[in-house]
């Protein structure tokens, strides 16, 4: 690390652009390049530098409905970047064996519904139409088990009559055709590969410069902001901010700023993964509108279908399985397909950094701060912490507040998500082995433990989740919480004196919803057959 002059020349000066250097190629520094880009045009002057020796981490494939916003920023037609990325639609997670072996459900994109302003979910505690407390509630879950696509064959989107609406500002202003409306929520699979390939070309188009090299130094001034970032090639490259999105190594916010990182490894234990690119015959095998979690031995699987391949992993505790074990564990489950294909073994930073903002570094992705993958977050994280950039982007150095307003925003959701993963583990009823016994009794996050005794008598609602939101709406808690099945929940005791019969209607509503848009609708492998044959 070198000390130099003051960094951050061009704040507050209106005459000239800011300069910002982006450190990293992966997902996260080129959807910040082209979101940045996207939203100050030519009045900030861009630059990604990232290395041709160093590999991003080579997963991240499932996302979360929110990403749709960040095609819709960008103006990016479905149709233009999903072949581009071989991408397929999403609609819930689907989560195996978590309360017993041969079970699943889902965690649905999709609101719940209410009645006398109670939660479907505790009236059907008290009144199951059936014992599938998803598909009584969501009409996503019928779906997800028919592999429907969310659109017809000539590309509309299915009836937005037919599923709670999502209230949507974008989508109703939309200039694209694809999401104008737009008001189920949906999410993608895609390659991550792909979609920084496809993200640097947006973004090089519209001016970003790109610089394939090594950064080996980081300059300071004497009051500790990034003056420069050295490379092996291409001299310093200085600016008055930088984004640090290096992956797991965060070089630039906690090397070379010393910003410490605070692991949440006590209450999340899964600190490893192993990978696998599965061959996929699409003209055989379903590709489900859904991510798969199924649980094993130490940790859980991931099963993603993309049009190219399945993207598989293992996620595990290091304390509980070898790396051997795990790989041995996840060949077993996907069987032949992947006998030849080499396994991607990956140590994961679990936790965040203390703050992402600090001086004029902000950290985006990996760097800034991580958890399992178990509700694909960490795409939506560097999607909310780009918003937030945005929002809160710097006039210049005494920017205090602003920092401190974005490191909050950064900080409450992480800690939010990481207390809903705990929910996952706590939630299951599994308890086969150590690993999973474990789960019963380690330490979670205060604020969990408190809710958790609530929702025994109360279901979640948004009473019992908004004093301590996050980010997470009260139905994804309701999902696990009866879909996990480790935790006894009641029923409220007034609906004992309640008449159910418009309850009853609301799930027979459903029903007929359901099993109307699964003869209507499309099975994925269908609706993507269409589309390569238009394309062809
Ligand atoms: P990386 O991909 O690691 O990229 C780092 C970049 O920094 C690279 O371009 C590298 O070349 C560059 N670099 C590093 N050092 C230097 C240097 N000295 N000089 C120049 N360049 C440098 N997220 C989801 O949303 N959904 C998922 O399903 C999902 N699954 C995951 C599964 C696992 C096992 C893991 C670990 C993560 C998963 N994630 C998922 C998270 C997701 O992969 C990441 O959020 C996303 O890929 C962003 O990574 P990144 O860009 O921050 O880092």
């Amino acid at each position: 690390m070198t000390a130099r002059g003051a960094a951050g020349d061009h704040f507050g000066d209106p005459g000239k652009s800011r300069r910002v250097v982006i450190v990293g190629g992966g997902t996260a520094g080129w959807m910040t390049a082209s979101y940045l880009a996207a939203a100050f045009g030519d009045r900030i002057d861009l630059t990604v530098v990232e290395s041709a020796h160093i590999g991003t981490v080579g997963v991240g494939e499932a996302t979360f409905s929110d990403i749709r916003h960040f095609f819709e920023f960008l103006r990016l037609a479905e149709s233009d970047w999903m072949p581009a990325c071989n991408a397929t639609y999403k609609l819930a997670v689907r989560f195996e064996n978590w309360r017993e072996p041969g079970h699943h459900f889902y965690h649905p994109f999709e609101q719940l519904g209410s009645v006398d302003g109670f939660p479907l979910s505790d009236w059907w505690l008290r009144h199951p139409a059936t014992n599938r407390f998803d598909k009584d509630c969501f009409v996503m879950a019928s779906l997800c088990d028919a592999e429907r696509s969310p659109r017809y064959l000539d590309g509309t989107l299915l009836d937005q009559g037919f599923v709670e609406q999502d209230h949507d500002e974008s989508a109703a202003r939309s200039t694209i055709a694809e999401y104008q409306g737009v008001q189920i929520p949906y999410a993608y699979h895609f390659e991550a590969h792909l979609l920084a390939t496809y993200l640097t070309g947006y973004s090089t188009r519209r001016g970003v410069r790109h610089i394939v090299d090594n950064v080996v130094d980081v300059g300071l001034d004497e009051d500790g902001f990034i003056t420069h970032v050295a490379t092996a090639e291409h001299g310093e490259l200085s600016a008055d901010l930088f984004v640090d999105c290096t992956g797991f190594r965060a070089l630039l916010l906690n090397k070379a700023l010393g910003e410490p990182f605070v692991s949440y490894q006590d209450t999340l234990p899964n600190d490893s993964a192993v990978a696998l690119q599965v061959p996929l015959d699409m003209d055989r095998e379903p590709l489900r509108p859904c991510t798969t979690a199924t649980a094993q031995e130490a940790g859980w699987i991931w099963t993603i279908p993309l049009i190219s391949r399945i993207g598989t992993g293992y996620v595990y505790a290091g304390d509980y399985s070898t790396p051997e074990q795990a790989e041995r564990v996840l060949r077993d489950f996907v069987g032949p397909a992947a006998a030849d294909v080499p396994a991607n073994h990956i140590k994961m930073r679990i936790g965040r950094s203390r703050r992402s903002w600090v001086k004029n570094c902000v950290a985006v992705g990996l760097s800034s701060g991580f958890v399992e993958p178990l509700e694909s977050t960490g795409i939506f994280f560097i999607h909310h912490a780009i918003e937030q950039m945005v929002k809160y982007f710097p006039s210049g150095r005494g920017d205090e507040l602003q920092r401190e307003l974005y490191n909050r925003s950064i900080a409450h959701v992480m800690d939010g998500v990481r207390e809903f993963l705990c929910l996952h583990y706590v939630g299951a009823r599994r308890a086969d082995n150590q690993y999973w016994k474990d789960t019963k009794t380690r330490k979670i996050p205060d604020a969990l433990a408190e809710r958790i005794e609530i929702w025994k008598h109360k279901v979640p609602d948004t009473e019992s989740v908004y004093p301590y939101y996050h980010g997470l709406p009260p139905y994804s808690y309701n999902c696990i919480l009866l879909g996990a099945g480790g935790i006894e929940v009641r029923h409220s005791p007034a609906l004992d004196l309640a008449d159910e019969r418009a309850a009853l209607a609301e799930f027979q509503r459903i029903r007929i919803k359901a099993d109307k848009l699964v003869q209507e609708l499309p099975t994925q492998n269908e609706y993507f057959a269409q589309m390569r044959a238009d394309t062809h």
